[in-house]
């Protein structure tokens, strides 16, 4: 029987897949996804173990979808590296922490001001489309109440600090006094992959094809995808290909099909965890509330943003399963957790520390020698000391680097803008190969923005409209 070919096809479900298809659709009435879903079955495992001592919170209880990822897709991680990938429908989308960075210009100010401008438009459309809370330049308000004794003003003084506001990923529309954080639904208004599919992507007609490809050949129709389920093989024929793998397979993907061997650079930002011990309780009912406070320098603001939340039921839950002798305590942290007030930071992608390279029939993710303590020291110092001065918290505070890769932010490894064999044009085309396109984290070096979902979904659905 001939092989059927497709004019487009799409590989993944993440945000930025997920992002894609609906702007897609918007123009067209079809379209073809590559993508794996959950598999009870047994796959033989690669030994990627270290890193489930370190499983974010909100991947807890998901251990075969991360190790699923990672050996279907035949990456080893090395032992002194972290780094995360689900292989399920929605992929790492389904776990994110729900904050977008709503400064999205610095990123993307050495494209052409036609394309700023399409991805700035872009993002209005997604924050419309979507409800999501936040204010963005006047021209966008839909607003969330905060807490008042952990507010903006908490922040405002210090002369070397400025606070910002990010949005939330959170789906409903507010009145003019705003939301309440503690009257959303935390299962059905966040913006997950499921629940963007179910809203706007449910009626559309999305063929889904539950594979996962190994690999990406030339033909003469146009491409030839090798795809697996675990137990059998498929070949799909497309004459346009997109890719929303995440970073770390769609580069794997692309290095292959290229036959690159050497090391390519992934980008992130390493990120040092900290807690600190609030004098009154920052009062609070979700299960997980994302940051609704950042703190940058007013001086160099692209070296870190550190965002503020406090203690919650998931996040006492993780800390109790890494730190076992926690556990006869778990029932008392639980009373006094709005007392703690976490805090990531988020460091300037300079200090990446991932490297991706082939290693016989698998891919390597490693890191290198590399000593950031002296900044991460600096940068809690500077923190903890203008939190103490406001009388806000307790003399103490806990740091915690959980390794390089254990920020879950990866990206800039094929670029736009760039004119090298690894890189896009401002279609995101790869510069190589015009018929394939990549329209997730891949594309961007996110130096300004340190919650990168917002403008990876605003560029996937720019390219969207466009094809
Ligand atoms: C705990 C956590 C908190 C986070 N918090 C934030 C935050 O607050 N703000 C922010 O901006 N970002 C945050 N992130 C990062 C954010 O989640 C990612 O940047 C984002 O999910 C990437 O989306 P994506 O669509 O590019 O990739 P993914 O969501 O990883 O989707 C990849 C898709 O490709 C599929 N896939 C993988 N391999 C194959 C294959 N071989 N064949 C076919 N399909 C394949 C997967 O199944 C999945 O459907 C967080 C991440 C985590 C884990």
């Amino acid at each position: 029987m001939k092989k059927k070919i497709y004019d487009i096809l799409v590989i993944g479900t993440g945000l930025s897949s997920l992002t894609f298809i609906d702007a897609y659709l918007e123009n067209n009435n079809l379209i073809n996804v590559i993508s794996f879903n959950k598999s009870k079955k047994k796959f033989p495992q690669i030994d990627n173990n270290h890193i489930f001592k370190i499983l974010p919170p909100q991947m807890i209880g998901e251990d075969k979808q991360v190790m699923d990822y990672f050996s279907l897709n035949k990456v080893i991680i090395d032992k002194n590296t972290k780094f995360f990938g689900s292989l399920e429908f929605g992929g790492l989308s389904n776990y994110w922490g729900l904050q977008i960075d709503k400064n999205i210009e610095k990123d993307i100010s050495h494209l052409s001001k036609k394309t700023q401008k399409k991805i700035k438009i872009s993002f209005h459309e997604i924050l419309n489309k979507l409800k999501l809370l936040g204010q963005v330049d006047n021209k966008y308000k839909n607003i969330f109440i905060k807490d008042k004794y952990i507010n903006h003003k908490f922040f405002e003084k210090n002369k070397e600090l400025i606070s910002d506001e990010p949005l939330l990923a959170f789906q409903k529309k507010g009145n003019k006094k705003g939301i309440n954080l503690n009257l959303i639904n935390e299962e059905k208004d966040k913006l997950t992959p499921s629940n963007l599919f179910h809203k706007n992507l449910k009626n559309k007609k999305i063929i889904f094809h539950n594979f996962f490809v190994e690999k990406i050949q030339n033909c003469k129709e146009g491409l030839k995808l090798y795809c697996s389920n675990g137990e059998k093989k498929e070949i799909f024929i497309t004459k346009k290909l997109v890719l929303g793998c995440g970073t770390l397979i769609t580069t794997k993907l692309i290095m292959d099909y290229f036959n690159i061997k050497r090391e390519v650079k992934i980008f992130h930002h390493p990120r040092l965890f900290s807690v600190y011990f609030s004098k009154k309780k920052w009062k609070n009912k979700m299960k997980f509330q994302p940051s609704h406070f950042h703190l940058k320098l007013k001086k160099n603001p692209l070296l870190f943003t550190a965002d503020f939340r406090p203690g919650n039921k998931i996040i006492i839950e993780a800390i109790v399963k890494f730190k076992k002798f926690l556990n006869p305590i778990k029932f008392f942290l639980n009373i006094i957790r709005e007392h703690f007030i976490f805090s990531n930071i988020f460091f300037n992608p300079k200090f990446s520390n991932l490297y991706l390279k082939k290693r016989g029939d698998t891919y390597l993710v490693f890191s290198k020698n590399k000593n950031i303590k002296k900044l991460l020291k600096k940068t809690s110092k500077k923190i903890f000391n203008f939190l103490i001065s406001s009388k806000k918290i307790l003399p103490f505070y806990i740091n915690y680097f959980p390794g390089f890769g254990a920020d879950f932010h990866y990206f800039g490894t094929i670029q736009v803008g760039k004119s090298k064999d690894l890189s896009v044009n401002e279609k995101c085309q790869i510069n190589k190969k015009k018929n394939i396109y990549i329209v997730d984290g891949s594309v961007f070096k996110f130096n300004g923005n340190k919650y990168p979902l917002g403008l990876i979904m605003a560029n996937a659905r720019r390219i969207g409209k466009e094809m």
